[in-house]
């Protein structure tokens, strides 16, 4: 199984400006190598992969600098050119510029790849023509490195292996059994056995030095010295907060799916619902201010990274993810299925019109999303994925003659009518025109 292991680096100042011009010089191809792309199309034409590698060879006789970096890792960015133009076309992909976007260069050949233990804490690997490569050995490497990425991310060099791990058996356990989650702001996962998982990223302290550094940035000179400063400072602090969000995911996802045969997520659009209620200068829209500190809050706790961390946890565990349509969840009540938006009494409390019921609202949510992601059925099985440990608290009846329901990553959700989406969005945020 191919798995990432990044580690942080440790380079020497002439590596470090070295892996600077090596970015550089990826720039250059992207750069390069899109427009060429995106000219070819304007023709009516497609240049591939192996035409431009070829002209980049030649290219190299003009331009001797293209040589300082090793081949194969330009080679390597044309094939990823290639393949997002593929996805998306050549004109929705991006430039990479020298401001937003900071180097990442992979070395694609595990064969010219060495790497070593120096001491307990270190390590080191060898890339072509960077060298040897101290870094920090933070945790076991456990399989054959095929490819490595050396990339800077806030200011510091990371060092990313891909290595074969040897495939484990993987145990679908039904210890947890079958449980549904519920993204909120508030609390960041709620699970339907009533699990809250929740983080601040950022302390007081940092969020008051974030606001007065913006400020900061915004009375200096752009480009000036002083401007850069301040910069390299946000930078800084917005990678300490992406640190501990990834670290967040990647610990709450392994707590999930540990001892989970399904885990039923809602099927959420984030970008629709982070979309702006700004509107247009002719139609302005309303309630802007409190919908974009909404939309902060949303994209501050991670929902996508954190399907992605599930997704990756999953791997290891056989845990089968399923996603299902959100509508309605926070407002059925899970014991006599009444629907009736009241029944949410505040924010946290959720209390049914109908029978009383009376529990957290978020549990609820990921209750209803529970009962959706299983189909209808109490009885949902694993697929068989090895060895299935049947815990002795599981109440369900066999899955004899039941049709199996739908497979993972696809939507499943109740067939009552309801209005779509666009129409809920229309009328939420008037200004806004529907996505789709
Ligand atoms: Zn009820």
């Amino acid at each position: 199984m191919l798995t990432g292991r990044r580690y942080r680096l440790e380079l020497s100042v002439e590596q470090a400006m070295l892996a600077e011009t090596f970015g550089s010089i990826c720039r250059t191809v992207w750069n390069v190598g899109l427009e060429q792309q995106r000219e070819y199309r304007r023709h009516g034409r497609s240049i591939g992969y192996v035409e431009q590698c070829r002209q980049m060879a030649e290219a190299k006789a003009d331009f001797p600098w293209f040589a300082e970096a090793p081949s194969h890792v330009l080679q390597q960015v044309l094939r990823d050119l290639e393949g997002a133009c593929r996805r998306h076309g050549p004109f929705r992909v991006r430039w990479r510029s020298q401001r937003r976007w900071a180097p990442s260069m992979r070395f694609p050949d595990g064969k010219l790849i060495r790497v070593e233990r120096v001491s307990r804490n270190v390590g080191r690997a060898r890339l072509p023509k960077l060298g040897w490569v101290r870094f920090r050995w933070s945790r076991p490497l456990g399989g054959e490195v095929r490819a490595a990425t050396v990339s800077r991310d806030g200011g510091k060099w990371y060092i990313a292996f891909r290595v074969d791990t040897p495939e484990k058996e993987t145990t679908v356990s039904l210890e947890r059994g079958r449980v549904g989650i519920d993204r909120g702001v508030v609390q960041a996962v709620v699970t339907s056995d009533g699990r809250m998982f929740d983080r601040a990223f950022m302390t007081p302290g940092e969020t008051e030095r974030h606001r007065r550094l913006s400020r900061q940035l915004q009375r200096r000179r752009t480009g000036s010295a002083r401007w850069h400063a301040t910069a390299d400072a946000i930078v800084v602090l917005q990678a300490r907060v992406r640190r501990r969000r990834a670290d967040f995911n990647a610990k709450t996802a392994r707590n999930l799916v540990t001892g989970c045969a399904l885990l039923v997520l809602e099927d959420l659009n984030v970008r629709a619902m982070t979309a702006s209620a700004a509107g247009t200068a002719e139609r302005p829209g309303t309630g802007v201010a409190r919908k974009r500190g909404l939309n902060r809050s949303i994209r501050d706790k991670g929902w996508f990274a954190l399907e992605l961390a599930c997704r990756s946890a999953a791997r290891t565990t056989g845990t089968v993810i399923r996603k299902v349509n959100p509508a309605y969840t926070s407002q059925t009540c899970p014991r006599c299925r009444n629907v009736d938006k009241n029944s949410r009494e505040s924010q946290a409390v959720f209390a049914c019109t109908s029978c009383g019921y009376r529990e957290h609202a978020d549990v609820v949510g990921a209750k209803n999303t529970l009962a959706a992601g299983l189909g209808g059925y109490r009885t949902w099985r694993p697929p068989v994925v090895g060895r299935v440990c049947e815990a002795s608290t599981a109440r369900e009846r066999p899955a004899a003659r039941l049709p199996r329901p739908r497979e993972s990553s696809e939507a499943v959700g109740p067939t009552r009518r309801r209005p779509s989406k666009g129409v809920l969005d229309s009328r939420r945020h008037p200004g806004q025109l529907p996505l789709w």
